[in-house]
């Protein structure tokens, strides 16, 4: 039984890794980084040689459906009943807005999820979507109705806290949580999310890459959403903010400071994980506010898949390694 239940969390906890396609402005490289077979990258650089295993991994000419049937049975299981979290995990620029956003032509993760969900749906099942994004620590509403009229009045009243439920479940005081009916509508907020996202922060350089993007979709079981019926499951799919250490870019300020609050959830996150595969008694959740959003859907009987994106170049080889290493910590 004990055995049963081991195997169990540690078969529910995924890594795949996905090595993002050069650019057309990136430098040719003659020599050759990053290599790949089925559950094996290969590292070489002047002195180095390292060899990781993930679960899967994606070459650079994987396209957005190889991905997307990969992650098709996780998202099963979320009708299914599972709380099912994936994550898109990497240094900035390694692909992870490509792999859940995607482009309108090579769309990604969470509109196929989102067409896949409604596909699969039973008709006593309904479904609500909320977005949020995590910066330094604060909570933003990335669906709220009310257009933003500047930004002071913005960060004031869109900050939205959580607090401990009855049931020692997490809650997002204000989040909104929209039913959608069908696919479309679906994606017509899932577009409105992604634009406030792109606007929220429009005094913070390049803000999207410092900051934790996440999009919730509950399913719940017959009739009506609203009428506080029994949750089925929830699905959480997650934009992480970029993993980069701070010493390389040198940064400085508030750069820094977002770098550290990145990086101290970012770890929080690999402290959650790991404990939960080593079945721990007690799993770190309250040292980041990631991890307390996420608590409930990130325990006994949920999926975990962490998308691990590495670049292909040799210039970030040491960003490179570190991803992997966190990998390894969550396989
Ligand atoms: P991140 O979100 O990790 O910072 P992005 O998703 O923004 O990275 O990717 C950086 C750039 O690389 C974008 O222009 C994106 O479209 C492109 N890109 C990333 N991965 C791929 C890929 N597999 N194929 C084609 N273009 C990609
Ligand atoms: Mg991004």
């Amino acid at each position: 039984e004990a055995l049963n239940k081991l195997l169990d969390i540690k078969g529910s906890i995924r890594v795949f890794c996905r090595v993002r396609s050069f650019l057309p402005n990136d430098k040719r490289e003659i020599r050759q980084t990053v290599s790949t077979g089925s559950e094996k990258i290969t590292i070489r650089s002047t002195g180095i040689k390292k060899e990781f295993r993930v679960d899967k991994v994606f070459p650079q000419e994987a396209a957005q459906e190889d991905v997307f049937i990969e992650v098709e049975p996780i998202l099963k299981s979320a009708i299914d009943g599972h709380n099912v979290c994936i994550f898109a995990y990497g240094q900035t620029g390694t692909g992870k807005t490509f792999t859940m956003e995607g482009t309108k032509d090579q769309p990604g993760i969470v509109p196929r999820a989102i067409e896949e969900l409604f596909h699969h749906l039973n008709p006593d099942q309904s479904i609500t979507i909320s977005m949020l994004e995590v910066y330094m620590g604060s909570l933003k509403d990335l669906l709220a109705r009310k257009p933003p009229s500047n930004k002071t009045v913005e960060s004031a009243s869109k900050c939205l806290s959580i607090h401990t439920g009855c049931n020692g479940s997490l809650e997002i005081e204000g989040l909104t949580d929209v039913v959608v009916t069908d696919h479309r509508e679906a994606i017509r907020w899932y577009t409105k999310g992604k634009r406030a996202r792109a606007t929220s922060w429009t005094n913070v350089n390049e803000a999207s890459s410092r900051s934790h993007c996440l999009t919730r979709i509950t399913i719940f079981q017959s009739g009506s959403a609203e009428k506080g019926k029994a949750v089925v499951s929830r699905l959480w799919l997650v934009d992480l903010g970029g993993s980069e250490r701070l010493l390389k870019t040198g940064a400085v300020g508030l750069t820094l400071d977002e770098g550290r609050a990145i990086n101290l959830s970012l770890s929080a996150l690999g402290d959650v994980i790991a404990a939960l595969k080593m079945r721990r008694k007690h799993i770190p959740y309250r040292n980041s506010k990631l991890t307390q959003i996420l608590r409930n859907s990130l325990g006994e009987g949920s999926k975990v898949l962490m998308l691990v994106h590495i670049s292909p170049s040799e210039n970030d080889v040491a960003e490179t390694i570190c991803s992997l290493n966190f990998a390894n910590r969550a396989r």
